[in-house]
């Protein structure tokens, strides 16, 4: 595959970067139609593509390119998430590909947009594709990120495509999350013994990224509950200097607000 990720005509919105031997990762380009990273897997005699991008453009052309790649047709599409960045594109692999998502993410994303993709949906805790070189295992540990986030990990090359469960560079969206089930989550993670993430949006990673994650998450709950206990307003807190050179700064202040309501209601609870 790795004299093709250079032979490919190209796209505007990402560019291919080969990974190992049986994935390639479509890392998103600012400012066009695919928002998040994709991944593309040959697994000899499977092709699977994780996630679908913003637009149905930039979606054309990440089957394009996997056709291009593997010389087969899309066998499966993962969602690791509901988000639009990661679905819209689905309609593109249809009617050869299957879609694979979690139920609960089914569900949200047919409450949001109506779309009739029961036909297609599995229900996975734990899936494995086989094909004829390699294989593909689909996790999900529950919700982190969103109410039901999926992984998709290939133990023999130490490698995870994680969604938005990890980013890198790029401040988490806390919008939908649970933050404690998402440390709890990057934990397992861990516990896998990879080497190489493809991470939601941002470059190719390593654990390093996925445990500055867990800090950012740790250091957002730790900053809120300072505040509310010192009766300071979330909205004076500034940037952690760690975290200044990190796309996606919009989302601090609305993680901040996300994390306050979430505390609030835990003590109204108590
Ligand atoms: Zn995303």
């Amino acid at each position: 595959m790795k004299s093709r990720v250079t032979a490919f005509r190209g796209s505007k919105h990402f560019q291919l970067k080969h990974v190992t031997d049986h994935v390639i990762a479509a890392i998103a380009i600012p400012g066009t139609g695919s928002l998040n990273n994709a991944a593309i897997s040959d697994l000899g005699d499977t092709t699977i593509v994780v996630d679908t991008f913003l637009t149905l453009q930039a979606a054309s052309d990440l089957k394009e390119a996997a056709i291009y790649l593997t010389g087969k047709p899309v066998s499966y599409v993962v969602n690791t998430l509901w988000h639009s960045d990661h679905i819209s594109g689905n309609q593109v692999f249809l009617p050869e590909a299957r879609i694979i998502l979690t139920t609960a993410s089914h569900e949200i994303m047919d409450t949001f947009s109506r779309q009739r993709l029961s036909q297609y949906q599995e229900n996975i805790e734990q899936m494995v594709i086989h094909g004829r070189s390699s294989c593909v295992q689909l996790l999900t540990f529950g919700g982190g990120h969103t109410q039901s986030d999926v992984i998709v990990y290939i133990p023999e090359e130490k490698l995870v495509v994680t969604g938005d469960l990890v980013l890198s560079k790029h401040h988490p969206v806390l919008t939908n999350a649970n933050p404690q089930e998402w440390l709890h989550i990057l934990e397992q993670i861990e516990q896998l013994g990879i080497e190489t993430i493809v991470p939601g949006h941002g470059n190719i990673c390593s654990l390093r990224e996925l445990r500055e994650v867990k800090d950012y998450i740790s250091d957002i709950l730790g900053l809120v509950a300072k505040a509310m206990q010192n009766k300071q307003h979330i909205d004076s807190l500034e940037v952690p200097d760690k975290y200044q050179g990190w796309s996606f700064t919009t989302y601090f202040k609305s993680n901040l607000t996300k994390v306050q309501t979430l505390i609030s209601a835990y003590e109204d609870e108590q």
